[in-house]
């Protein structure tokens, strides 16, 4: 049965392969953080045809929800988006090439009005930043521009 998917109207992967540099793929063994060896990063997949069912499947959000502005194409904020069903859990994940694009505007405002509504609905937002999970709290203080996030272990940092 093929999946049906409701893609955000003019909107596609053409001129990205940012998820192909961010994500991992269990199927064909690539770690997150380096390019597949099969993306072509001019012309995308060059194993498209035959290309892994995980990838087959993926969508990021920025194809998924309009409620993500142009601002968020992956190509070109070199962030990716997922929202993991499983664990109820909007993740960002941040090229390391550009660490700190998360806490630029504008996407630091859309991520604290992620951060509140999460709040209402138990979701958790978690940035991957490199190798480092930062979980965004739903506390009062993760709203405001200078709120703390905290590390898995307690550490906390401030957000510009
Ligand atoms: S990050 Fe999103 S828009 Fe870019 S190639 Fe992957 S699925 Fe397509
Ligand atoms: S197999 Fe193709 S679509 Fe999948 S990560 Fe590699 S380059 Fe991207």
């Amino acid at each position: 049965m093929t999946q049906q998917v409701d893609i955000v109207r003019g909107r596609d992967c053409r001129g990205c392969t940012m998820c192909c540099k961010l994500l991992s793929v269990e199927e064909i063994g690539t770690p997150p953080l380096s390019w597949c060896p099969s993306c072509d990063t001019k012309r995308g997949c060059s194993i498209y045809e035959q290309r892994p069912t995980e990838c087959r499947q993926f969508y990021c959000e920025y194809l998924l929800d309009p409620a993500l502005g142009e601002h968020w194409k992956p190509s070109k904020c070199k962030m990716v988006v997922v929202f993991e069903d499983y664990t109820n859990t909007l993740v960002i994940h941040v090229d390391p090439d550009r660490p700190h694009a998360w806490r630029e505007e504008p996407f630091w405002s859309d991520i604290r009005g992620w951060v509140r509504a999460a709040g209402r609905t138990q979701r958790q937002v978690v940035v991957w930043q490199g190798n480092g999970k930062i979980v965004l709290t739903s506390g009062s203080r993760a709203g405001k521009a200078a709120g703390p996030m905290s590390f898995p272990g307690g550490d906390a940092i401030a957000a510009p």
